[in-house]
């Protein structure tokens, strides 16, 4: 029915798409000082969130997309949103006509601002095992232009996989050694943050490759991803140590890692200004993928509860840990 739905998108059936996302908005809940490299947690935001009253004793899904600005997050996470309003629907990508809004997207409007930015509404979905899950989208954008900002990121990017049950590693084009060293820091930061913590401090980690464009070598999407991954996290005998080291600690810090191969979305997505987000100007394999890319992540039988030291915490735990975890950064 995917494809259906794709089918009759890609005909032109523009049908009406109900927006039902007006109350709701983006909101930072860590805000970085750059002046002294100091993270601020919004402890009111974050409560107003987290502890609204349908919400707050379910279990916590937390699905974070972290990476440098420009690379697409906002892009990936409004489309995220359209699933979140219209799990049930086929058409849940969205009319062909219509801007995507949510999480803004577009140069102007977003201040380029490091820090943590979740989704006021915590959506409820119910398992197909009955249980009822909170899901909270969250965004996390840092810069790694300097060495300092390089360590003022990992500390951002530490903290967002601590708290998310999936991180969403946002690359462009490749995996490069710097990528890999970056994640290594991360986690190394993680943990040290959870001494005393079990063998694999985080959950699940996905490396999404934007723009992928060699499709003959690894196809598009999970599979692709699948090889592709295996071929870049090998570890090698005549490779360099420190090589060795980072993909040794990658594979000790995740329960689960998987990738994904996105192709690139069309040159009006990339270059044009006026672009808004209209399904009519991506490209149809993009879309394609995407379908397939956001329900993994979403879908009620492929959610992930946010588990800490081996058990599932609720909402009003979650901004308990919160608290802790920043209080570790800032002492
Ligand atoms: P963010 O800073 O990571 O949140 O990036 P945005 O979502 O704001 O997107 C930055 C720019 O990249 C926008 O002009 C988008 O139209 C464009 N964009 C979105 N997705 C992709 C992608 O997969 N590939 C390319 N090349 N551009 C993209
Ligand atoms: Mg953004």
């Amino acid at each position: 029915s995917i494809q259906k739905g794709l089918k009759v998108l890609c005909d032109g059936d523009a049908m009406p798409f109900v927006e039902e996302q007006k109350m709701a908005e983006p909101v930072q809940v860590v805000v970085a000082n750059e002046d002294d490299h100091e993270f601020v947690l919004d402890e009111v935001t974050l409560e107003r969130i987290l502890l609204q009253e349908n919400i707050r004793d379910l279990n916590v899904v937390v699905v974070s997309v972290a990476g440098a600005f420009r690379k697409g997050k906002s892009f990936l996470l409004d489309f995220m949103l359209r699933y979140m309003y219209n799990q049930k629907s086929d058409f849940w990508l969205g009319g062909n006509d219509e801007p995507l809004t949510g999480f803004s997207w577009r140069g102007g409007c977003e201040r380029e601002t490091t820090g943590i930015l979740a989704w006021s509404e915590v959506f409820v979905v119910e398992k197909p095992d009955g249980n009822k899950v909170a899901v909270l989208l969250i965004d996390t954008q840092g810069a790694f232009d300097s060495q300092s900002t390089i360590k003022d990121c990992a500390t951002l990017f530490a903290l967002s996989t601590m708290i998310s049950s999936v991180q969403v590693y946002n690359l462009s084009q490749n995996v490069q050694e710097d990528d890999l060293q970056h994640l290594q820091l991360f986690t190394e930061y993680g943990r040290l943050a959870m001494e005393e913590v079990y063998l694999k401090p985080f959950q699940s980690l996905v490396f999404l490759i934007r723009d992928w464009s060699y499709p003959y070598e690894h196809a598009y999407g999970l599979e692709g991803g699948k090889t592709f991954l295996e071929k870049r996290l090998q570890v090698k005998q005549n490779q360099h140590e420190e090589l060795q080291n980072v993909r040794k600690h990658i594979h000790s810090c995740f329960s689960n890692i998987s990738c994904f191969l996105l192709p690139h979305p069309g040159l009006k997505v990339a270059t044009n200004p006026n672009f808004d987000g209209r399904l009519n100007d991506i490209d149809h394999e993009f879309k394609k993928e995407l379908i397939n890319l956001v329900p993994l992540l979403l879908a009620p039988e492929n959610l992930v509860e946010k588990e800490i030291s081996g058990s599932k915490v609720t909402c009003r735990d979650l901004v308990q840990y919160f608290k802790a975890y920043m209080k570790i950064y800032q002492g």
